[in-house]
């Protein structure tokens, strides 16, 4: 097909629920992209952080090339080898627990809820939730979701559910009742604006949860596998949830979401309570053992501190240059840079420079480049920006 009829046959036929970019992509490596017309692009934003340790990482192809050919997917009502070492290794990575698993990010957030929900009942089911948080686009996790745009439309929207202020221990507080089972929070807001929980913050969450049994969840499907230097994003802290939910990078492409409970909660769905017809089929988890592997193999974690260093730095010299940057903000390869102005011609013009970065909140750039990425491509994608800024 040429690219205009693929168009085409979008407009007619494919529901227009989102905004895209006017590029065909047909193969992907590591931060870089080929499009059908042959064109070269640097990926800052690869896919939401879904291909977090880059596109078409080796070890994942190879591993999905393996086990495609074994076994595809078994029903959940068997076993599989690859699941099982899947869930001992995200265990062995968090912390002592069990593991469900499911597709999407908030597919794992629906989980959350309802081991929170199943915890608390009858006398409790409130989950508090932050502004500017996002959880998923399912009518509960939307629910959730601490931003209005997400939910016009769509009412009326299931009951049980409070937003308060991030980084507000007051709101916090006073929002409890004697409803309150749960509190999630992600440990730093992505489509909220890049905004990174303050330890202490953190800390008192964990002591009212502890003090009146609610369940701390953290929502680290975006922060998750290796984002911050960190396996987990949690880990700069150091406190533990109750319950972490992933997806994204979790798969390395491949779709899909896990809910880690500890074991405080984790045996509180019995047979029949919970399930994902597609959860956990070996395929996935096979990708996703490769995944761990690599970050393990290949340094992945200590090439985020490395990377994240110089690209601060970097952008930190673009700030110092262009009026226009407000503020620098994140931890790892997760960067906000908080402009005056909106972002969208930005992200246009650094696409027709062929760099894919995203806009959030309007005015905040979002940059997550792979995990694998290098100094060079960090070179290539700042003078990209830098081109761009001076031009407008
Ligand atoms: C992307 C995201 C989700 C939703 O994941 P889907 O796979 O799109 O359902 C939930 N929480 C956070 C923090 C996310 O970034």
């Amino acid at each position: 097909m040429q690219y205009e009829e693929i168009l085409r046959t979008f407009e007619q036929y494919v529901m227009g629920t989102y905004t895209r970019h006017l590029a065909v992509f047909v193969r992907g490596r590591g931060c870089e992209l080929i499009d059908l017309k042959g064109n070269k692009y640097l990926d800052f934003f690869p896919g939401w952080a879904v291909s977090g340790i880059g596109h078409c990482h080796p070890m994942v192809v190879s591993a999905v090339k393996d086990q495609v050919r074994k076994i595809i997917h078994i029903s959940n009502n068997y076993y599989s080898v690859q699941q099982g070492k899947l869930a001992k290794k995200i265990i062995e990575k968090s912390f002592p627990g069990r593991v469900f698993f499911c597709n999407s990010g908030a597919e794992a957030n629906e989980g959350a809820i309802k081991i929170s929900r199943a915890f608390g009942n009858p006398d409790r089911y409130q989950i508090i939730s932050m502004q500017n948080s996002f959880h998923g686009r399912t009518l509960a996790t939307l629910t959730m979701t601490g931003q209005e745009k997400y939910k016009k439309c769509f009412e009326p929207l299931p009951e049980g559910f409070k937003t308060v202020p991030f980084n507000d221990i007051f709101a916090v507080q006073n929002a409890i009742t004697d409803k309150t089972v749960g509190i999630i929070v992600e440990p730093i807001q992505g489509e909220g604006g890049i905004n990174v929980a303050q330890k202490e913050y953190l800390n008192q969450i964990r002591q009212i949860c502890d003090k009146k049994n609610i369940l701390l969840i953290f929502d680290e499907v975006q922060t998750g596998m290796g984002r911050t230097g960190k396996m987990f994003a949690y880990q700069h802290y150091e406190i533990k949830p109750d319950i972490m939910t992933l997806a994204k990078t979790l798969g390395g492409g491949l779709p899909i979401g896990a809910v880690v409970a500890s074991k405080k909660v984790c045996d509180v769905l019995s047979p029949g309570m919970h399930a994902s017809t597609f959860g956990g089929s070996p395929l996935v988890c096979a990708a996703s053992l490769a995944v761990f592997k690599a970050i393990e193999k290949e340094h992945l974690l200590s090439n985020v501190l490395k990377m994240s260093e110089y690209i601060f730095e970097k952008v930190g010299l673009l700030k110092i240059k262009h009026q226009i940057i407000k503020e620098v903000r994140g931890i790892g390869l997760i960067i906000g840079i908080e402009l005056k102005c909106q972002g969208k011609t930005i992200v246009e013009k650094c696409f027709e420079k062929k760099l894919l970065i995203n806009c959030t909140q309007g005015n905040v750039l979002r940059l997550m480049p792979a995990l694998v990425v290098t100094k060079k491509q960090i070179d290539q994608g700042i003078g990209i920006l830098d081109e761009v800024f001076s031009s407008i």
